[in-house]
């Protein structure tokens, strides 16, 4: 007999009842610490007392409101992300699947106006992740994700995630866009380099064609910097957003220049959830926290603490680690074992670590994890590899 939860998951075996900064309690009593973060959600911690105070103050005046009004809460958090990055004007969503669906709609509606409306192929990379809607899966277009479920929405060309040179002979009449990841998470942490995101930002130049950075899972401060792509000194013309920005009230957004959003006028798009009052309530207080040059320069510090450590545990294990990858607080381990094993290992040591693509267990921690936590951290790490 079926589940009553579809399933879609197989779930570890571990309840969580309540959390408090880095740590999570189990039902039984069990403490975790969280280098999962809900895949880098809770970018604040669990129970952040003033994400707490912002989403039960919004609560208690007003928590839905139809897009029809305006909504003060997304003005304001509108107006910050504006001022912070590069972008002219934000769509809101409720996840990165539906930031992507937009991206695609904005970046075609962009070259229909302009009169090309031949232009519609996104070029995107292999070991992406989008998003699990038909455009999400057509633009990752990996097997894992597709199978089953086609017709797949068209339009979508593939190539080798790095190949920066085949983006340049695959661009043609019909290239609307690129669209990558600047570190791709699910795809096993694996960077960009500022060298190839700088070149691909030329190449679209050259050709006159739309960048689209996804950085729902290394955006708002993962990875030491509010956005990713300002490490490499580029700008998109659109990117997508999720995951951190909500501080784990969902929440999503799509930025986008005044050019690359000239198509999408009034009614060509919408939500009926998208930029709620208590999302966006929660969101003004996680940019308040994030987008501050002390707080980021702590990321940077802590990062480089955590790094180095994990340097010394691989160097200690080369049987169950390789490598460090990643940048910031967005790492990656990759392992010689198996790595779903290394994360089970983790559970029975009370730390939680999320599997990737490419054999590799992510670190992903609350941005705000203390010191004396990621001494733990790495204690915890090197009691899962001796058990391994
Ligand atoms: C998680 C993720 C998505 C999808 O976000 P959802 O909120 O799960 O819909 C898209 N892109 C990237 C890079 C992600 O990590």
């Amino acid at each position: 007999m079926i589940a009553s939860i579809l399933p879609t998951y197989s779930r570890a075996p571990l309840t969580f009842v309540a959390g408090e900064g880095a740590w999570l309690t189990e039902a039984d009593g069990r403490r975790f610490l969280d280098l999962g973060a809900g895949i880098a959600v809770n970018a604040l911690g669990h129970a952040n007392p003033d994400l707490v105070e912002a989403l039960t103050t919004q609560a208690q005046s007003v928590w839905h409101l139809s897009n029809l009004y305006n909504i003060p809460a997304q003005q304001k958090l509108a107006d910050a992300l504006v001022e912070q990055s590069f972008a002219d004007t934000v769509f809101f969503t409720n996840s990165g699947t539906e930031s992507c669906e937009l991206a695609v709609k904005m970046a075609r509606k962009y070259w229909y106006d302009k009169g090309q409306p031949e232009r519609t192929e996104i070029i995107t990379f292999s070991g992406s992740f989008h998003g699990r809607s038909s455009a999400g899966i057509a633009a990752a277009g990996s097997e894992k994700m597709t199978k089953g479920f086609g017709p797949l929405l068209p339009g979508f060309v593939h190539l080798e995630f790095g190949d920066i040179a085949a983006v340049k002979t695959a661009i043609g009449n019909e290239t609307a866009a690129v669209l990558v990841e600047p570190i791709q998470g699910e795809g096993g942490i694996r960077p960009l380099s500022d060298a190839d995101l700088k070149a691909l930002r030329q190449i679209c130049d050259d050709a006159g064609i739309l960048l689209i950075l996804d950085e729902v899972q290394c955006g708002v401060g993962r990875t030491g910097k509010l956005f990713a792509h300002e490490w490499a000194g580029i700008t998109p013309d659109i990117m997508m957003v999720a995951k951190g920005i909500g501080g784990g009230f969902p929440l999503g957004a799509v930025l986008a220049t005044e050019n690359a959003a000239s198509g999408m006028t009034a009614g060509t798009h919408g939500s009926t959830y998208g930029g709620n009052p208590l999302a966006c309530a929660v969101g003004v207080k996680v940019m308040e926290i994030i987008a501050n040059d002390a707080f980021l320069s702590e990321v940077n510090r802590k990062a480089a603490l955590l790094r180095q450590k994990l340097e010394g545990l691989v160097a200690a294990y080369p049987e169950v680690f390789t490598e460090v990858r990643g940048a910031g607080l967005m790492l990656g381990l990759k392992c010689k074992a198996v790595n779903t094993e290394v994360v089970q290992a983790g559970y029975a040591q009370g730390v939680l670590t999320v599997p990737a693509a490419d054999n590799v267990i992510r670190l992903l921690p609350p941005l705000n994890i203390s010191d004396e936590d990621i001494a733990v951290a790495v204690e915890l790490l090197e009691a899962t590899a001796a058990q391994m």
